[in-house]
């Protein structure tokens, strides 16, 4: 059953795991990196409080006629901020890496993408900054699925240069086959622009979904996109996208956090 969304609400700004010690309000932007101070940061290494960095991946790319391109940064973001929260003051979450690797996208208005080479550079070299200002252990929390294999393939490399504890995963990964069919009517997870990725919009950020005026009957034939198939796909994923509710997002959304909790308390604790 959907948490009720007050509960959801309230967990999520409140940060209810948090220990004790810490006042039960902590504001969202003190989890955030680029929101700190020098000071706030250095503070946060010095006395030993910081224990896990989460660097956010994603994509700028289109996501259909109705969901905003930044959705996959979005996601991903939102759930390590929450999580941050949630561990205060033992996880911070790096600056985000808003564009990934999307060329199966490019036929489509509005998609930037990265190469493969570049993506992986930039990516480590926001992990090779951390490490060097002594951050001992970071979890890439990823939301592009055309970022993923380069990412876990990365991961030994990356690991071996850098010295530290790194992991790699996409948010998804906190779902199996039950769950999407649980919750899902077209049990697609992750899916694209779809039933899933709209519901988590409509509970997380449901302003970057904007369904005025979308009409296909409209668009057909002028949207650019050069494989049938993949036209014929594009309208079923927004056929799709219109069975999400914001319930259905917070269900969804509070699995993967519970499940991004266990992974950072794991590398806490390891
Ligand atoms: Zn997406």
């Amino acid at each position: 059953m959907p948490v009720p969304r007050r509960r959801f609400l309230g967990t999520l700004v409140a940060g209810a795991a948090a220990p004790a010690a810490t006042a039960s309000y902590v504001h969202p932007r003190k989890v955030l990196l680029w929101e700190c101070t020098r000071k706030e940061f250095r503070e946060a290494l010095e006395e030993g409080r910081l224990k896990v960095v989460v660097l956010p991946t994603g994509s700028t790319e289109q996501h259909n006629e109705h969901l905003a391109m930044i959705h996959d940064t979005a996601s991903a973001t939102f759930l390590a901020q929450q999580a941050a929260l949630r561990l205060y003051p033992r996880v911070m979450v790096a600056t985000p890496v808003p564009v990934g690797i999307s060329p199966h996208w490019m036929d489509r208005k509005g998609t930037l993408t990265l190469r493969r080479d570049t993506f992986l550079a930039v990516v480590y070299e926001v992990c090779e900054s951390l490490a060097t200002h002594g951050v001992r252990a970071i979890l890439i929390l990823n939301g592009h699925g055309g970022n993923e294999t380069a990412l876990k393939e990365s991961l030994p490399e990356f690991r071996r240069k850098l010295g530290i504890r790194l992991e790699a995963h996409s948010y998804w990964e906190a779902y199996g086959p039950e769950i999407a069919r649980k919750y899902l009517a077209s049990a697609r997870i992750p899916g694209h622009a779809a039933e899933f990725e709209t519901s988590f919009a409509l509970a997380a950020f449901p302003e970057r979904v904007r369904w005025e005026g979308v009409d296909y009957a409209r668009v057909r034939g002028k949207l650019g996109i050069k494989d049938p198939k993949s036209a014929e796909e594009d309208e079923l994923f927004a056929r799709e996208a219109r069975w999400a509710t914001a319930a259905k997002g917070e269900a969804l959304i509070a699995i993967a956090l519970d499940w991004l909790l266990a992974r950072l308390h794991a590398m806490m604790e390891g």
